[in-house]
């Protein structure tokens, strides 16, 4: 709304194209993807009077790639472009994550508000809603743009505003004053299976960006470009497969040719490269489907539906949803989420010890944490406090308020489920009692389950989570895939967050990096850093180590 009217007053120009130039342009942008091949150098050329940012950010947002596979590639040489333009270029985080659960929607909310999923409460691609008796479902081409109107924080986009900012492909754009979507070419090689094909169009869209862009006599502060080929390829294949080394292959070039675009048209000088992702990819073996559906409604006697009813008056959707006592939302992977009907209805869930009743009362083998295949499941016990159980044993979490904020402490009690205790120093810390989320992102940097401890009372406090939540170990998921992600493994949890860019020392490392870091970070290399804000639950990097050298002109 605001950044609209604000760009249009400033500009004295129509942002939206008309009708036949946007026909014109679908047409010639299917004609330019439609080359066979991963496709050549970008011919498109910014005018001379098209004005550069000063600086700008240009985003890649790559989804389910994970650090440990960029590492690797980087390692063995089959990742060059980012290898490149950022290992080799820029700085780069040591251990980064992503926010629990590591599944698209939540994630990339993350990462483009910097508030986690207790506050911009979009908590996955599929969860239900007991208010509302609503199941959303983002992955359906009807539903996948209402992330826009479900996540309450304000976006990058939002905050940059008046400053133009352009999405290419990603279904989170609220704010952006272009959104290119490209759905209905994106839709057909959708359906053709041809997943990498869509991050080649992702990069061919930067012929479209550079038209707005010359309309519009400068090129936008922020540009995202979203990949989601080798994720679809991962859960299609594995993370091990051949296939996704090569999604990821082709990946890189696309990268490549990204930046080799932006390099000659003089771009770099005055613009950040920032590349992140989502999550990372486990691979799922055959045999490793958890049926929570079964476990529910046969071992437990309940009355459970998963249908993602996300259509039709509310009225009706609450009559069959009044007809179940559970709600089970695994279709996110490696993940999950039950919700229990409360005594007066879905909008009251019932109490902490009625949830602690149904997990407890089934017999050892029918308990959740007893499933083979089955990590860790959480509960809360009351609103600052969860139980942790796993085949290990119980513990709980903690959390309360410092003096800079929440602050959370781990206590196992009859096991170490979170497997904390078994390293000296990291088991001084657990026992030392409460500490801020980053500090347990740097403590827990190397263990298995990064990440855990300040994760799961604020997702778990959100209606939309329901009262548990379950993940799935290495190996397994809660649905039929050869890969998958959304469990809390340090493999899906580490993802890339690399800046190359002016100013930034070549080969420079900070420690940690948390997803939720990236907002204060772009605010901050933009000169737009807030002050206080109610949303923002990480930091700039800038203040936690990254070193920057002289800011680019136009910059504080
Ligand atoms: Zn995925």
């Amino acid at each position: 709304m605001g950044a609209r009217s604000a760009l249009h007053s400033g500009a004295g120009t129509a942002i939206n194209l008309p009708r036949a130039v946007r026909f014109g342009l679908l047409v010639a942008g299917l004609l330019l993807i439609g080359a066979c091949g991963a496709g050549g150098p970008l011919h498109v050329y910014l005018h001379d009077d098209t004005r550069p940012p000063s600086p700008g950010v240009v985003i890649f947002l790559c989804d389910g790639v994970g650090a440990g596979t960029i590492e690797t590639g980087c390692r063995e040489g089959w990742l060059p472009n980012i290898n490149r333009r950022f290992v080799l270029a820029g700085a780069r985080a040591e251990h980064a994550v992503t926010c629990v659960p590591g599944i698209t929607y939540a994630a990339i909310a993350t990462l483009l508000t910097g508030a986690g999923p207790g506050r911009h409460m979009v908590v996955g691609n599929r969860w239900f809603d007991p208010d509302q008796a609503f199941f959303r479902d983002y992955v359906t081409i009807e539903s996948y743009c209402d992330i826009n109107a479900d996540c309450l924080a304000p976006t990058i986009y939002e905050r940059i505003a008046p400053a133009p900012s352009v999405s290419i492909q990603a279904a989170h754009h609220r704010g952006a004053i272009q959104n290119v979507a490209n759905w209905a070419v994106s839709g057909v090689m959708w359906l053709l299976g041809d997943y990498t094909a869509v991050d080649k169009l992702t990069a061919t869209s930067i012929w479209q960006v550079a038209w707005w862009a010359n309309y519009e006599g400068e090129w936008p502060t922020i540009l995202t470009c979203y990949f989601p080929g080798a994720d679809s390829v991962g859960h299609k294949s594995g993370a091990s497969s051949a296939a996704y080394r090569k999604a990821v292959e082709h990946l890189d070039y696309q990268i490549g040719r990204v930046c080799d675009w932006l390099e000659t048209q003089g771009l770099l000088e005055t613009t950040y490269l920032v590349l992140v992702a989502d999550h990372g990819m486990v691979d799922v073996h055959p045999e490793g489907v958890i049926d929570l559906m079964k476990l529910v409604r046969r071992d437990w006697g309940r009355r459970a539906t998963d249908l993602m009813l996300q259509a039709g008056p509310r009225a009706w959707r609450q009559a069959y949803f009044d007809r179940f006592d559970t709600v089970v939302a695994h279709h996110n992977g490696r993940g999950a989420f039950l919700y229990f009907r409360g005594p007066n209805g879905w909008t009251q869930p019932p109490p902490p010890e009625e949830v602690e009743a149904i997990l407890t009362t089934p017999p050892f083998e029918a308990q959740l944490w007893n499933l083979p295949g089955v990590d860790l499941v959480a509960y809360l016990a009351d609103e600052d406090q969860a139980v942790l159980r796993s085949a290990r044993g119980s513990a709980r979490l903690f959390r309360r308020m410092g003096p800079a904020g929440p602050e959370y402490a781990y206590e196992p009690q009859s096991g170490d489920v979170l497997e904390y205790m078994q390293t000296p120093e990291l088991a001084a810390f657990v026992s030392a009692g409460y500490h801020t989320a980053r500090d347990w992102s740097q403590a827990t940097a190397e263990q298995t389950r990064p990440e855990v401890v300040p994760a799961l009372i604020p997702l778990l406090n959100v209606h939309r989570a329901g009262q548990v939540a379950v993940f799935a170990e290495p190996g397994y998921s809660f649905v039929t895939e050869n890969g998958g992600h959304g469990g809390l493994h340090r493999e899906e949890m580490r993802i890339p967050f690399m800046i190359a860019g002016p100013g930034i020392p070549a080969g420079q490392t900070i420690p940690v990096a948390r997803s939720v870091d990236l907002v204060p970070t772009l605010l901050d290399l933009l000169g737009q850093k807030p002050d206080e804000d109610q949303w923002l639950e990480g930091l700039s990097l800038l203040d936690a180590g990254l070193a920057v050298g002289a800011a680019p002109s136009g910059g504080e």
